[in-house]
């Protein structure tokens, strides 16, 4: 692996048939580091001819790859799992540097990564189908998964290195051939990954890499050969690549934006609630999709919460991801960090108190895309703040009377990815669980992401399609189920029988 090569590219390639390419459609975008606002490369978007060839690799290496033994796909996995292992560091570092996250943060994506990489290791004992032997006299019935062909994964900028792990693992472990298209604004994790597939020794053709934008990803939900589809990224792009791919005749899974509640009752301890809230909220400044961005504090909690809040916002250290002092990096784009200030004008306009101002914080008046952290009390259902996802570092604190009043605006909540929940009292964690109307839940836990031999996925606009995301369901949604029913007979006991077949 060429550390010069890849840490710093000037061009960004595309991977086609295991070897890098450049676009045919002249159109590009450059990619920045958020830490000093400075362009350190350009990728260029791919044409829809450009899609095609990436299809016509996969395609063409989809035969001999779905006949690979399950041992020798489940060998080059575990090879590929102990090269990302090798070279994690700098994988984060490359991960730092186009996105902004703090190397810290960086790691531990890597290391969330890699659990999906050891999962699809154990695919022969994923792919196991069940088998009814005697079903009916001298028949038995069985069912198989086979994988679907050429399958596309589309991600976003906020964790370059993890999802698309989440997806390529399992697919192709299943015996697909992928067309990755991650973001555009921090591609060059992707790269480091399919070079990696190869040094693995993954057949060429059997993981592609096309970048770009709404060109690409259009091209990949038209395309006849593609025939699954998974998404991550914001609410209304999933809708669409939801609505587009299915009724383009594709399987699709499309994950969503979220706005994840903490709820804190009065009898959680306040100390541990705080930390929670600032770590869930503030981390990655705020730019995950399980980050906490609401606090709902029911009842006396509301007074002492917030102090604690604010005293450990107050004192995050914002700097460069690469800093390893730093415990917050920069917002992605100048765009999205001014979108997310902006809020902060419009809330107070709407009501709400703003009790910390992360456009006071002296590394704002950096070139980098900095905003320390917000702290917002007060806010209601209605305002922007609430209504809207921000994506950055803004907590909102609602403050309600009691657990129905809580319970309820959660779940009238138009999204439902993840949810937390901080108290003492086991029963009425028990009932929250029960109550709550969204996908993945914390209890006591404030950032609660299924490990990987659970699947992942959020309810309502957090997620469009049936199945999750990695995990067994990631196997289901990249199988298809095949029931054989067989049976060997003597021949000369062989008579016509028009009626329907029943067991007997
Ligand atoms: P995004 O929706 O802007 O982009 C995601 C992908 O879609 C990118 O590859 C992008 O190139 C492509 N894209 C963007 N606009 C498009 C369009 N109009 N048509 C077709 N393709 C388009 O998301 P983002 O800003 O990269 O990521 C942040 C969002 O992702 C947040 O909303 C966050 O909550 C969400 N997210 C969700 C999860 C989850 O698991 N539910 C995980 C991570 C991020």
């Amino acid at each position: 692996m060429n550390t010069v090569e890849t840490a710093t590219p000037v061009a960004v390639p595309l991977w086609i048939g295991g070897k890098a390419e450049a676009v045919t459609s002249g159109r590009s975008g450059p990619v920045m580091n958020p830490a000093t606002g400075e362009q350190i490369a350009e990728v260029g978007y791919a044409a829809a001819a450009d899609v095609d060839r990436a299809v016509v690799s996969a395609k063409a290496a989809s035969h001999e790859w779905r006949s690979t033994s399950l041992s020798h796909r489940a060998e080059i996995l575990f090879r590929f799992r102990d090269l990302i292992e090798r070279n994690k560091q700098e994988l984060a570092a490359i991960i730092t540097r186009e996105n902004g996250k703090t190397i810290a943060d960086a790691q531990g994506e890597v290391a969330r990564g890699l659990e999906n990489v050891e999962f699809a290791c154990g695919i022969p004992h994923l792919l196991k189908g069940g088998y009814t032997e005697q079903a009916s006299r001298g028949i038995d019935v069985y069912q198989i998964r086979q994988p679907l062909g050429v399958v596309a994964g589309i991600t976003p900028f906020n964790f370059p290195g993890m999802v698309p792990l989440w997806m390529l693992a399992n697919a192709i472990a299943c015996g697909n051939t992928f067309v990755l298209k991650p973001s555009e604004k921090d591609p060059s994790a992707s790269v480091f990954l399919v070079k990696l597939a190869k040094e693995a020794g993954l057949p060429d053709g059997v993981l592609n890499l096309v970048h770009g934008d709404k060109v690409a990803v259009d091209r990949i939900l038209e395309h006849p050969d593609i025939k699954a589809v998974s998404f991550v990224g914001s609410t209304p792009v999933a809708k669409y690549i939801y609505e587009t791919g299915t009724r383009n005749g594709k399987r699709v899974q499309a994950l969503g934006g979220a706005k994840n509640h903490m709820l804190v009752l009065p009898d959680a301890d306040i100390a541990m609630a705080a930390d929670a809230a600032v770590s869930a909220g503030y981390g990655a400044a705020g730019e995950r999709c399980m980050a906490i961005s609401v606090v709902v504090a029911v009842g006396s909690v509301a007074g002492p919460l917030i102090a604690a809040i604010r005293e450990r916002a107050g004192r995050i250290k914002v700097g460069p991801g690469a800093d390893a002092a730093s415990e917050m990096g920069p917002l992605i784009t100048r765009e999205h960090r001014d979108r997310v200030a902006s809020h902060l004008d419009r809330a107070v306009a709407e009501g709400a108190t703003l009790s910390l101002d992360g456009r006071k914080n002296p590394m704002t008046s950096r070139k980098g895309f900095f905003l320390g952290p917000s702290l917002l009390d007060h806010v209601r259902p209605g305002m922007a703040c609430y209504e809207q996802e921000i994506f950055g570092p803004v907590l909102s604190v609602v403050r309600v009377s009691t657990y129905a009043e809580a319970i309820r605006l959660i779940n009238e909540n138009s999204w439902g990815n993840g949810v937390a929940i901080f108290t003492q009292n086991g029963g009425a964690a028990r009932q929250f669980q029960f109550d709550v109307e969204v996908g993945m839940v914390g209890i006591n836990v404030p950032i609660p992401v299924p490990v990987a031999y659970y699947s992942f996925g959020g309810w309502k606009n957090s997620l469009f399609g049936d199945l999750h995301m990695y995990g067994p369901e990631g196997v289901q949604f990249y199988t298809r189920a095949k029931v054989v029913t067989s049976r060997w007979p003597d021949p000369a006991a062989s008579k016509v029988d028009l009626g329907f077949p029943q067991v007997r």
